[in-house]
Order: structure tokens, then sequence, then C-alpha cells
């Protein structure tokens, strides 16, 4: 294979750039990305440390090795592509052919449409997001979160860890439970009461009030809360605009088949938050929006795309996330899902340490640790057995 693009300058990309070297690609090797660092900074930071002010901007930038030879094209962004052309266009009309195409295209944070006019409005996914928000936090505003998925409930608490009054309002009735599921949430929820977070809980923003400034939020409920600065978290949508006329298949990401190869297409594979893959470890089609996962699925991805159709390795992983909220550090093992089966078998809530173990039908599929990481692994080692592939 001569000629391989990598579109995608973020964690996936990079590390689908390395793996493809290490793998043995010799040929030309492009890197197409939007944004302009290099190298790539790590988003989890953003919401903690970077945001917090305890990293300064080195500490966020990702580890790149050496040698790769890579034809940079930063500041760039791929607007269509032709898969069966096996060409793709940038921005300024520039094409690229190639034998081999990485997607790493990531996910965009969804807006609240309600805020469009609104100055003290932010969602959080860039380096710069996180230094803008930073500036509008000092001169002790009220913050106003909205939406208690992961971001959000990160954002409230280095808010709070700011010193700052914090709000949380989530529609649904409470914090990370579309993920965790109630018995999990409602500790997440006693977590940030705790620490003293106003939660508004099963209610949903009606409105933004103010001038050109953002004064308050009404709720759907009639209420309102007084915010100086308000921080969207309400999920992201993976980036796939550019790829409408593609000839890929696009379904809440990029369909791929079981090695992470974009299906009825030739030569394209994707990895990290945009790909849609069927994990066949569990049986089950997943698109994750976690850390681990756009590491470890790039190499998947680069390997399949060196080995060609037919040699590729299906690609199923056991998924880990991680959350840091205050002195708590949440992680997560397996496919847990809000409707599982929950129960607490080492620890306890109330002491903030603890494995809770997930299961369908009986079966063990996932586990989750609030500050006992070490005891997390010892469930994933029994997952990762009963899931084996044959
Ligand atoms: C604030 C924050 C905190 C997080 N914290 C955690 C955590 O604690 N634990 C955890 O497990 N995960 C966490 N995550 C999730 C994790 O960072 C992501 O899953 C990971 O960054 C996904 O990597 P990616 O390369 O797929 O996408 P991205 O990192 O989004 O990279 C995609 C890149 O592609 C570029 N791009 C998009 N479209 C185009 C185009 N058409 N042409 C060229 N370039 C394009 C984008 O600009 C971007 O640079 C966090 C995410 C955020 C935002």
């Amino acid at each position: 294979m001569d000629r391989i693009v990598v579109v995608g300058g973020g964690l996936a990309g990079i590390r689908a750039a390395e793996a493809l070297r290490r793998g043995g690609h010799t040929g030309q090797l492009t890197l197409v990305g939007e944004e302009t660092h290099f190298p790539p900074y790590d988003r989890p930071p953003l919401s903690k440390q970077l945001l917090a002010g305890t990293w300064d901007l080195d500490r966020v930038l990702l580890r790149v090795e050496d040698g790769l030879e890579l034809d940079l094209k930063l500041g760039r962004r791929a607007t269509s592509l032709d898969a069966r052309g096996k060409r793709l266009t940038l921005d300024g009309g520039e094409e690229l052919s190639y034998d081999g195409l990485v997607i790493a295209t990531g996910a965009t944070p969804r807006h609240l449409p309600a805020a469009a006019d609104h100055g003290g409005v932010f969602v959080l996914r860039t380096l710069e997001d996180c230094l803008a928000l930073r500036d509008a936090l000092t001169g002790s505003p009220r913050v106003a979160v909205v939406g208690a998925g992961f971001i959000g409930c990160e954002v409230a608490a280095t808010c709070r860890q700011l010193g700052l009054d914090v709000t949380i309002v989530e529609f649904l009735p409470l914090p990370l439970v579309r993920v965790v599921g109630p018995v999990i949430g409602e500790a997440c929820a006693e977590l940030h009461r705790d620490n003293g977070v106003k939660l508004m809980l099963g209610v949903g923003v009606a409105g933004v009030e103010g001038h050109t400034r953002v004064e308050r939020l009404s709720l759907a409920d009639g209420t309102t809360v007084d915010a100086d600065v308000v921080v969207v978290g309400i999920g992201v949508s993976p980036n796939t605009e550019w790829l409408e006329e593609s000839g890929l298949t696009l379904d809440n990401g990029i369909v791929c088949d079981e090695t992470c190869a974009a299906v009825g297409v030739d030569g394209v594979v994707a990895t990290g938050d945009i790909a849609r893959w069927p994990n066949p470890r569990f049986g089950a089609v997943m698109r994750i929006e976690h850390w681990t996962n756009a590491a470890e699925q790039a190499e998947a991805a680069a390997a399949t795309l060196l080995a060609g159709p037919g040699s590729a390795q299906p690609f199923g992983p056991i998924p880990y996330f991680w959350s840091d909220q205050y002195d708590v550090k949440y992680a997560s093992v397996g496919m847990i899902g809000p409707d599982d089966d929950v129960e607490v078998v080492e620890g306890s809530v109330e002491d903030r340490k603890f494995v809770a173990t997930y299961t369908q039908g009986g079966k063990l599929v996932g586990a989750f640790s609030c500050n006992h990481p070490r005891a997390l692994m010892q469930w994933r080692k029994q997952i990762e057995e009963l899931t084996a592939l044959t």
C-alpha cells in the first residue's frame, strides 16, 4: 500500500499513524487535521486539571513516537470523500488520492438551541473551549451546568473545587443515569450534593434569558436558575457530515464490520468516537466515546488496513473508562447499561469506596468502581474469561 491518509489529528488519528508505521507501512503517510496543534493534546484534562489551572499547557500534550515522517496537513478540513474513486477533498479544493484511509474525525458537542445568541454559554471539547471557559470562571461567576453526563459532572466538580456557586440542570432523574443506571446515578447525585452543588433533576431548560450575555436559565417547570456562566454538556454527535455523499454507510457514526473496516467500500477503516462496530466479545454494536477505546481501536484499525480484506482480525475489547470528580475516581469495565442488574459486591457506597457488578440475565457483563481500581481489575479478569472469544 503506497499512500495512506489519516483524517482527524486527535488521539485516535495519531495513534493510528503510529501503529501504521510500527506495523510496517513505509509509504507516504498523510495526516489531515482541522486543529493546528501538534503534537495533539489530550482531552480528559480539559474538564479537570487544565480547567482547574493545576496543570499547564505542556502537560496536556500527547507523547508522539519519533520517526513517523508524516506529511502534516494541519488546520485543514476534509470536506468530502469519494470512497469508490479513493479520493478525498480538503477545504480550498485540494484533492488527495489514497490506497488506504483511516477516518478518526471524532465528535462535536451538541449546543443548546435556546442559547444561540448569548455570551457566557460554553461547550467543552477543544483546548480553546477550555481556555475560554477557564477565563470566564475568574471573578466568582455563578455557574449553571446543563446536562449531568460525564463532562457536566466533571465540570461541576472542578467549578466547586474553584469555590464557585454551581447548579446542575438535568432532564433525566439522576446524573449519569443513561450510562450507569439508577444505583450509581444516586451515588453520584449524593457526591455532588455533599460537595455543595445544587441539583435540579428531571427538568429541562426552556429558555436562556439575558440581553447579550446569559443572566438566567428558565426551566420547563417554571423555575429559574441565575447564572453568569452556562456550560452545556448534553452529548456529542459524530463528525460524519463531510461523508454524506461518500458511499460510506452512516448511522450515528461510520458503520464498520468487526475489524473496524467501513462496510461496503474498499480500503477505509474508522476509529475512536466516530466508529460504530459490532464488538464480537459482547455480540453488541458499539460506538464508544472514551479515551481508552480511541487508543486501542486505532491500533486495530491500522492493523486491519495493513492486513487487507480477508486477513484482518476482529476487534473485541473490554470497554474501559474513568471519570474523576472531586476526590472520587470512577471507573468501569465491560458493557454496562442502565437496565442491567446492579449489585454492590465490595466496599460500600456510603464510604465512597466500592465495586458494583452489572449482570444481564444472570450473566456478568461489566463492573463499576468508585475509588477501588485494584478490585475492579479483578472483576475485569472474570469478565474477560466469561466473554472470551472462541
Ligand atoms: C473535556 C473532555 C474530557 C474527557 N474526559 C475523559 C475521561 O476522563 N475518560 C475517558 O475515558 N474519556 C474522556 N474523554 C473522551 C476522550 O477524550 C475521547 O473519547 C477521545 O478524545 C476521542 O478521540 P478521537 O480521536 O476519536 O476524537 P477527537 O479527540 O475529537 O479527535 C478528532 C479530531 O478530528 C478533527 N476533525 C473533525 N472533523 C474533521 C475533518 N472533516 N477534517 C479534518 N479533521 C477533522 C477534530 O478537529 C479533532 O481534532 C473526554 C473528552 C472531553 C472532550
